[in-house]
């Protein structure tokens, strides 16, 4: 950096609205006195607002023609933001084609606005600095041994990490991963070390907290998207300091913390689809992400599941990542039976009591009369998906986007999952003036409803974004239900996370065709994933354990392999469709959106933009189409797919599609056009 007196200071923001950054002059009374690269900085902005934003750099080249502001205050003695974590942002920001400031927005936790300096400091005086742990606990426990087969793995991924930056480790549920994971950990701390262990938001429970705050003590921080601003600035701000945490136990947004020293990543359900944030900007899938970060710092990653993604998969496969296998669970524990039902079948013979069949009756009966707990998952919230005229078909649907209500019967409400829109039930039909709705499909507020008179003394929790919108409502019914303060566990996916409860022997699956049948490439993996995952909730401890599955496709290949827990024969039937119709992991795909308010308008300039991007990529162009969902909060969608070769130049696709992107909005048209993108999307 120069420092003459005379020579102009120009310095590049980033600032928390999607661009890269802005050019501010730096003041003369702040020139020479030191480099402002990562500093944050207040500057004007527009008619009248005032950002706070992040120096990405100091340099001399006066930009043309344009008006240039001050910076109005430096807020930083020392960068908050390190060079790697600037490599890092650039890397999410190329990859994923979004701007730097979206970047920024959700690489620093609230923007790390001044008025949350205020607070931090009043809240750390309170604290005497206190540890952001909910637990403060010191490491109390010492570690287990592990089993001879845990200890070959173990020396497996340790083998393999002397070739490979990342492996595999596939291990059916129960196997002692997590015991792994805490071994792992243990070495690397000793080295001195940092370590970044990842789990999905929904399996970050105290459960998992406290098994390995027993063995870590306060060495470890704890970051999840729940804990407010300032305790994640706190835990920001100790990793910056020259005392940082040891290990991190944190979602996806945790990537984003300044390491020093990172030796070893751990991903544990790396399958899991949460790992991609959707939205907003910028959609990284932080699996992938942290394997960069990691490679940055020449750290390993370690990748555990037991229901691999292909993606990760078919890497290991090519030997490109190494793979360790565990096929036994700890103690030799069976894995639970799989049970089909057949509902076609049962439906036909009038059987089925509302959604049960008699075999699941039987089983849960059984259970209850022994003690013991039962988890029932269906994949869908609320009392049925919606309700339908019985005269004329009318169905109720939300006026901001394109899908219909949800009925939610405690509440006599119906609901849009896509942004919250909620009206009363009408009392009649606004088409026909019929009373009477016929409810369709089924959700977890009704199968609830339908216990009473199966099982009179049975007692539920419910578990499902209504039920369980804050940690605290999450964390309480789990420990409710670990407690055996109810019989039987109802929910949706969030059932299906991790969690280790001692005495259920009963899983129900209440209808896997919800799910087979959702029209996306990868609903048989899904399927199998999420199956897979419910099933290993029974019999994990003292109780064996037994899963009833209820289906109208009970002859179906995906079942066979799903009851035979047959990953390799579903991966082995499935690649071979992706490969033909070119989908990942034999493709990247990148998906271009277009959003308007105005559908015919949005029409005409997906088409145009669809036939520009043409004739540069050629058929590897598709659309434009209305998604399934084509409006949501009143702005209809196009979608535009793009299907690359692996061995695509990055780079150039990301140059093209942004100077296309560029000639599209300055169509005389296209104001008010959004256009944005979702790379590898889930
Ligand atoms: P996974 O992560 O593969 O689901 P866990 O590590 O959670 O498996 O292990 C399942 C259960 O078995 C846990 O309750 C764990 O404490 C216990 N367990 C696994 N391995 C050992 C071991 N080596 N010593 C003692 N307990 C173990
Ligand atoms: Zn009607
Ligand atoms: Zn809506």
């Amino acid at each position: 950096m120069r420092s003459h007196p005379e020579s102009i200071m120009f310095a590049d923001i980033i600032l928390p609205i999607p661009f890269d950054s802005f050019t501010y002059l730096v003041p003369p009374t702040l020139q020479p006195t030191r480099d402002l690269r990562g500093c944050r900085v207040v500057v004007p902005f527009g008619k009248n607002k005032i950002y706070t934003g992040v120096v990405l750099r100091v340099h001399n080249n006066k930009p043309e023609g344009v008006e240039m502001k001050e910076i109005m205050e430096v807020l930083d003695e020392q960068p908050v933001v390190n060079e790697k974590q600037f490599a890092f942002w650039q890397w999410i920001a190329n990859y994923y084609i979004c701007p730097l400031g979206d970047v920024m927005k959700s690489g620093l936790p609230g923007a790390m606005k001044p008025k949350d300096e205020a607070a931090l400091k009043e809240s750390s005086r309170k604290r005497k600095g206190g540890k952001n742990n909910l637990f403060h606990e010191d490491a109390t426990a010492t570690l287990q041994p592990l089993t001879p087969a845990q200890q070959t793995a173990m020396g497996e991924i340790e083998a393999s990490f002397k070739t490979k930056n990342a492996t595999l480790l596939h291990g059916v549920t129960s196997s002692g991963k997590t015991e792994i994971y805490i071994h792992l950990i243990n070495n690397y701390l000793e080295r001195g070390k940092q370590v970044l262990y990842l789990l999905p938001e929904i399996a970050l429970t105290t459960q998992i907290t406290e098994r390995l705050r027993r063995v870590f003590g306060d060495r470890m921080g704890v970051y999840h998207s729940k804990f407010t601003d300032v305790q994640r600035l706190e835990v920001y701000k100790r990793q910056a300091s020259p005392t940082p945490y040891q290990l991190i136990l944190g979602v996806r947004s945790s990537i984003f913390l300044p390491f020093q020293d990172l030796g070893l990543v751990i991903i544990d359900e790396e399958h899991e689809q949460s790992y991609k944030q959707q939205e907003p900007s910028p959609r990284y899938h932080a699996r992938n992400a942290a394997i960069m970060l990691a490679h940055m710092f020449g750290a390993k990653t370690l990748l555990g599941t037991a229901t691999p993604s292909f993606e990760v998969y078919h890497l290991a496969r090519k030997e490109r990542y190494g793979y360790v296998q565990l096929t036994q669970r700890y103690k030799n524990k069976q894995l639970p039976t799989i049970e089909i039902v057949d509902t076609k079948e049962a439906k036909r013979k009038k059987l089925m009591r509302g959604l049960f069949s008699p075999r699941l009756i039987e089983a849960m009966q059984g259970a209850l009369d022994r003690h013991e707990q039962i988890i029932l998952f269906q994949n869908r919230r609320g009392f049925s998906s919606f309700i339908e005229c019985r005269q004329c078909g009318w169905t109720p649907r939300c006026p901001h986007c394109d899908v219909t209500l949800t009925l939610h019967k405690k509440t006599s409400t119906l609901t849009c999952h896509y942004c919250g829109y909620t009206t009363r039930i009408p009392e009649r039909c606004p088409a026909c003036e019929e009373e009477k709705f016929n409810h369709v499909g089924a959700g977890t507020e009704k199968i609830e409803d339908q216990i009473p008179q199966l099982f009179e003394n049975a007692t539920t929790l419910r578990m499902d974004l209504d039920t369980a919108k804050t940690r605290l409502q999450f964390e309480r019914i789990i420990s409710d239900f670990a407690q055996h303060k109810a019989d039987i566990l109802i929910g949706t996916q969030m059932v299906t996370k991790g969690l280790d409860f001692d005495n259920v022997s009963v899983v129900g699956i209440l209808d896997a065709d919800t799910m087979l049948n959702l029209p996306d490439f990868r609903s048989y993996e899904r399927t199998f994933q999420t199956l897979s995952q419910v099933a290993g909730r029974a019999g994990r401890n003292n109780t064996p354990g037994h899963v009833i599955l209820q289906t109208r496709s009970a002859d179906s290949d995906i079942i066979r392999q799903i009851i035979q827990g047959d990953y390799w024969q579903m991966f082995y039937n499935q690649m071979t469709e992706r490969q033909q119709f070119h989908y990942p992991p034999f493709r990247r795909l990148i998906y271009i959106y277009l959003r308007h308010k105005d559908d015919h308008l949005l029409d005409h300039l997906a088409t145009e933009m669809g036939n520009r991007l043409r004739t540069i990529f050629g058929d590897r162009i598709l659309g434009p189409d209305r998604p399934p969902i084509a409006r949501i909060q009143s702005l209809y969608i196009r979608k535009l797919m793009l299907k690359l070769e692996l061995n695509a130049p990055t780079d150039q696709v990301r140059q093209a599609l942004l100077t296309l992107q560029q000639q599209i909005l300055a169509l005389p048209a296209a104001k008010n056009l959004n256009i944005y993108y979702d790379v590898d999307p889930l």
